[in-house]
C-alpha cells in the first residue's frame, strides 16, 4: 500500500512541482498518471521510489515513512519497487542476462538461483533467446522487455513505469502493456505516468489526474481526458 499525506516538492530553484498532494494506492492496483506535461507526473513518481525526497508531508509505503528513510536504507524499498524508465536505462555494456542479474542482490543468493530467476523473467518477457546480447543489438521494444525483465526479478510489491510506451510504436507498445497487465494479474500494484491516450482509453483502469502539482481527477476505470 502506498500513501501520500499532504505532499508537496519544492525544488531547489523555486519551482514546486507538487502542491499538497493526497493519495491512497492499495495493493493490486493499476494506476495511471496523466496530465500535461510539467504537471509533476514525474516528480509524483520519483518520490515513490524515493529518487526525490518530499519538501514536506508523510510518504508511508508498505507502512514505513520513506520520507524519514535514512539514504542507507533506501535500497531495501528500492529492492521492493522495480522501475521502468521511458529512456530503459539500461547498462549499454553489459549482455541482456547481465543487466537482469545486476539488480538481484548478489550477496543474498546463490549464483544458480540468481541464474535461475534471471532465465525465470527474461523467459516471461519473451526474451530467453538473446540473453548473450548487449542492449545496442536489440530493438526498442526488447529492450523495454529486458528493463521490464530487471524491474520484477526481485519480486517486489510495486512497479513504477515513468512513460514506458514513450520510445515505442503503437504495436509495440500494446506489447509493453500486455507484460505490465501480466505484472499487474499477478498482484503487483503498477503506477504508470503516460501520455497514450489510446492505451489509457482502451485498457481501463483507474486514472489519476494531474494538474500543476494538484489532482484534478481521480477515476476508477478513468478516460485519459486530454485532446492529445
Ligand atoms: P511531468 O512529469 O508531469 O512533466 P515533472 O515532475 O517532471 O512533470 O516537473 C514538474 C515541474 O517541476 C516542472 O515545472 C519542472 O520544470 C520542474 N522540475 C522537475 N524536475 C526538476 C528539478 N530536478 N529541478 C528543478 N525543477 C524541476
Ligand atoms: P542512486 O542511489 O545513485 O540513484 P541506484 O543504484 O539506487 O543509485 O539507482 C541507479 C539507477 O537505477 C537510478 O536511475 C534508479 O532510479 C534506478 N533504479 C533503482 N532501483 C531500481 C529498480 N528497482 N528497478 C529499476 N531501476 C532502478
Amino acid at each position: 500500500m502506498i500513501e501520500m499525506q499532504d505532499v508537496s516538492k519544492k525544488y531547489p530553484n523555486g519551482i514546486i512541482a507538487v502542491n499538497g498532494l493526497d493519495i491512497l494506492i492499495n495493493q493490486g492496483e493499476f494506476v495511471y498518471v496523466v496530465g500535461p506535461s510539467g504537471a509533476g507526473k514525474t516528480t509524483f513518481i520519483k518520490m515513490v521510489y524515493r529518487e526525490e525526497s518530499p519538501t514536506s508531508g508523510k510518504i508511508i509505503v508498505n507502512g514505513v515513512d520513506i520520507s524519514k528513510l535514512k539514504n542507507r536504507e533506501v535500497p531495501y524499498l528500492r529492492r521492493n519497487i522495480g522501475v521502468v524508465f521511458q529512456d530503459f536505462k539500461l547498462l549499454p555494456t553489459l549482455t541482456v542476462f547481465e543487466n537482469v542479474a545486476f539488480a538481484m542482490e548478489v550477496t543474498e543468493h546463490h549464483p544458480k538461483e540468481i541464474k535461475r530467476r534471471v532465465m525465470e523473467v527474461l523467459a516471461l518477457v519473451g526474451l530467453k533467446h538473446k540473453v548473450r546480447m548487449l542492449p545496442s543489438e536489440l530493438s526498442g521494444g526488447e529492450q523495454q522487455r529486458v528493463s521490464i525483465a530487471r524491474s520484477i526479478v526481485n519480486r517486489p510489491q510495486v512497479v513504477i513505469a515513468d512513460e514506458p510506451t514513450g520510445n515505442l510504436d503503437p504495436e509495440t507498445s500494446w506489447e509493453i502493456m500486455n507484460l505490465l497487465e501480466e505484472i499487474n494479474a499477478q498482484g503487483t500494484t503498477v503506477i504508470m505516468a503516460t501520455h497514450n491516450r489510446e492505451v489509457v482509453n482502451t485498457i481501463k483502469h483507474r486514472v489519476v489526474a494531474i494538474e500543476n502539482g494538484i489532482i484534478v481527477r481521480d477515476e476508477q476505470q478513468g478516460e485519459y481526458g486530454y485532446e492529445s
